[in-house]
């Protein structure tokens, strides 16, 4: 392959672009993991996870693995075989966690939607309501659907639960939501939080964890499904003085210090402002190109991620693939049943204001060129929102 000039622009809603500071941390040599720096490292990732998140002293399970891992590890910790579980279809990733369910050998329940929605909770409170024997033991919801661009509330997820008197445990994956927009473990009473490094975290892949309520650790005490690696206790226990029950990914503990360190300068207000900010920049965008995002209620859409339809007949990983050619931006594409029928520009994790306008210049010219019949203005429609905000 001949060299490309220049970053490339990451743009699927995670991995996101990896900042130079945590890049440097990255690099860091290797050290010896039962040795003082790695105990402090553990230490100070422990300890900045609960001053910026808030999960009140709540324990972070922290694994060398992608998100998906840390859905299997809520799972085993806190269920006994055989258990019915509660599932919302809100798009691929609500799938793909329902398929881990019942390949666990959990009997699932789940709710379908259009792929276009959040969690219905009307509907989670009467199926919850119905469940007079408490037969559903966990409820899986998660936050930030990032094929479809749909953010769930989570607040109102619990809200229904409580008002339907349901004892389920109340699973959330924030994978794409933390460290980007609002989420608070503990007001949302949240039992197990599942959250994953290559998002809002700002770092490359590999590192995801749980967060476990009290209720979580008791369920985890008389939970008999087997758990191997994933068994949080001997993690908690070894943890307190630095320590993991095996070798941790000491690198990406590196990675993780300093990405935490550069949410914390930022401020997760100011972090926050900067998503909604550059989240309602691309749709101003996507309304000037008069094309259709795949959120089908404004009140609903993401701040870390847009999900656009294409229009019939024109398949978005042909534009998709133009736009990478041409202009070094890789973009998210349709996952499951949106295969092919929309693209995703993800906004989230170290990224500012001339970084989205050069996607959205990039998007905009490649969609031209791919043939698609779009209206000019949209990277002008961002450039004014941000000068009049
Ligand atoms: C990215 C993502 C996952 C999966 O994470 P992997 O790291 O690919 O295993 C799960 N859920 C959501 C909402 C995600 O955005």
């Amino acid at each position: 392959m001949t060299r490309v000039a220049g970053r490339q622009l990451v743009q699927p809603p995670g991995p996101t672009n990896v900042p130079d500071r945590v890049l440097r941390a990255l690099a860091t040599p290797t050290v010896d993991h039962r040795g003082p720096i790695a105990l402090q490292l553990v230490k100070d990732c422990l300890a900045g996870f609960d001053k910026i998140f808030g999960f009140g002293g709540d324990p972070v399970i922290m694994y060398a693995a992608s998100g998906t891992g840390s859905w299997m590890a809520a799972l085993a910790n806190t269920l006994n075989p055989g258990d019915k579980v509660l599932g919302f279809e809100t798009g691929h990733f609500g799938r793909l966690w329902a398929d881990m369910v019942t390949d666990m050998g959990f009997e699932l329940h789940q709710e379908p939607t259009d792929w276009r929605s959040p969690i219905d909770l009307n509907k989670l409170e009467s199926i919850l309501k119905a469940d007079k024997e408490h037969k559903i033991k966990a409820v899986c919801a998660v936050h930030n659907e990032t094929s479809t661009g749909v953010t769930s509330d989570i607040a109102g997820v619990r809200k229904a639960m409580d008002a339907a008197g349901h004892p389920a445990l109340l699973f959330v994956d924030t994978i794409s939501g933390l460290g980007s927009i609002p989420y608070d473990h503990k007001a949302w009473k949240v039992d197990i939080t599942i959250g994953g490094s290559q998002k809002g975290l700002m770092l490359p892949p590999g590192l995801s964890f749980n967060v476990a309520s009290a209720k979580a650790l008791e369920a985890n005490k008389t939970a008999k499904y087997p758990k191997g690696y994933w068994k949080w206790a001997p993690i908690i226990a070894a943890n307190k003085d630095g320590m993991f029950p095996y070798t941790p990914a000491t690198n990406m503990l590196f990675a993780l210090r300093e990405g935490l360190a550069m949410l914390q300068e930022e401020g997760m207000q100011a972090v926050f402002a900067r998503h909604a900010r550059l989240a309602e920049a691309t749709r101003r965008a996507v309304q000037a190109w008069g094309l259709e995002t795949v959120c089908k209620d404004a009140k609903y859409a993401s701040n870390t991620v847009t999900s656009i339809y294409t229009p019939d007949g024109v398949n978005a990983d042909q534009v998709r693939n133009v736009i990478y050619d041409k202009f070094n931006i890789a973009l998210g594409s349709g996952l499951g049943q949106l295969a092919g029928k929309n693209f995703r520009i993800g906004h989230l994790g170290d990224f500012n204001e001339t970084m989205l306008t050069g996607v959205l210049a990039g998007v905009e010219v490649g969609m031209d060129l791919a043939g698609m019949k779009i209206q000019k203005g949209g990277v002008t429609a961002a450039l004014t929102y941000f000068a009049e905000n």
